[in-house]
């Protein structure tokens, strides 16, 4: 028997968008452990915006599970959190409003900020560095500093070392903003991949004295980028099917539910949604072949291949929860009769 460490990893109830928690415990297995090997267990709502003090217990319900490679014997549990019944998912769990998930295929670009005493990792203590142009995709100290490309490649290691599907990493527009894209067979596993490469990052940051920037303008109204979390989906039907009336009625159903995808596409997004720096305006819907200024962006290929294929929201921020975004994205397809 060896002992492993399992940490139970959670989201929060902090509104507008959840924080990651996490606590270890150590269980005793012969090799590592399947998912249904793994225990329930519970914490203290009370202290994560949760439950009331009185009666303050939730339960957390291991749904995902990667071996960690920063811990000896470690495992990282991916949980989603429960009511104290153990079957009741609690009013926080995003995760659970995700209804028909078979089938879909998502992928998440996740951009983020390094920061360091409160700026951009890079920018000089007083005023700004040189404006944006060398940074994305860049190379070499002036554009990316001394340790950030330390970092995302240990960080890679580690998720790939965890069997996290990343398909790219590279450095984006602003100094010190950086992107990584996760792809899942199922919306459930691409978001658990996010939210567990988020913790990755943000526990790899600790010991350098960094903090990861989500807000997706943390720049203010300046000529600094803000960041997304664009939004990649295909369905069976998507992929398999398609056609232009489908997909225009798709499009109707996107512009109908505007405010429902709005709301849970990341704090502040009216402010990176300007219609400035390769974004839609937040209030309005719009689709475009190959438009990196629309809502909504239908590759080329996707023409090409008689409107089958992906297409790619590009309004979801860099701080949105994927759960909920994953889940209102399938609620407005499963509006649109396929026939
Ligand atoms: P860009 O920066 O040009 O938007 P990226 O390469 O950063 O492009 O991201 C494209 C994303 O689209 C990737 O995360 C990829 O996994 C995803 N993707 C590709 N094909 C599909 C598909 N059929 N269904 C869902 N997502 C897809
Ligand atoms: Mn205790
Ligand atoms: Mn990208
Ligand atoms: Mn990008
Ligand atoms: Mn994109």
């Amino acid at each position: 028997m060896t002992k492993y460490k399992l940490e139970y990893i959670w989201l929060d109830g902090y509104k507008p968008v959840p924080n990651l928690r996490g606590k270890t415990q150590i269980k005793e297995f012969d090799t590592f452990p399947t998912l249904e090997q793994l225990p329930l267990w519970g914490f203290d709502g009370s202290s994560t915006m949760q439950a009331e003090g009185r009666s303050s217990d939730c339960v957390l319900k291991p749904v995902a599970i990667y071996p960690d490679p920063a811990r000896t014997n470690g495992a990282l549990v991916m949980c989603e959190v429960m009511m104290p019944d153990g079957v009741t998912p609690h009013p926080t769990n995003a995760r659970a409003t995700i209804l028909d998930d078979e089938g879909t295929w998502f992928g998440f670009e996740q951009e983020y900020f390094f920061y360091q005493n409160g700026r951009p990792l890079g920018f000089p203590e007083h005023g700004y560095p040189a404006p944006q142009g060398p940074y994305y995709t860049g190379v070499g100290y002036s554009n990316v500093g001394d340790v950030a490309r330390e970092i995302v490649e240990e960080h890679l290691d580690l998720c790939l070392a965890a069997g996290i599907n990343h398909e790219g990493i590279n450095a984006e527009v602003a100094k010190g903003q950086w992107e990584f894209q996760i792809f899942g067979k199922g919306s459930k596993r691409a978001a658990d991949e996010i939210w567990m490469a988020r913790y990755l990052l943000q526990r790899l940051t600790e010991k350098y004295g960094i903090d990861i920037e989500y807000h997706c303008k943390p720049l203010g109204d300046t000529d600094w980028n803000g960041s997304g979390m664009h939004c990649n989906f295909s369905t069976k039907y998507m992929r398999e099917v398609g056609g232009k009336a489908y997909f225009e009625a798709l499009m109707a159903a996107f512009e109908k539910n505007l405010m429902e995808h709005i709301d849970v596409y990341g704090p502040d997004n009216d402010k990176r949604l300007t219609g400035k720096h390769e974004t839609a305006p937040w209030n309005k819907f719009s689709y475009g072949v190959a438009d990196r200024g629309a809502s909504i962006r239908v590759p080329h290929s996707f023409i090409k291949n008689d409107y089958k294929g992906y297409l790619e929201d590009r309004r979801p921020n860099s701080q949105g929860d994927p759960y909920q975004i994953a889940s209102i994205v399938l609620k407005t397809i499963a509006e649109v009769p396929t026939s």
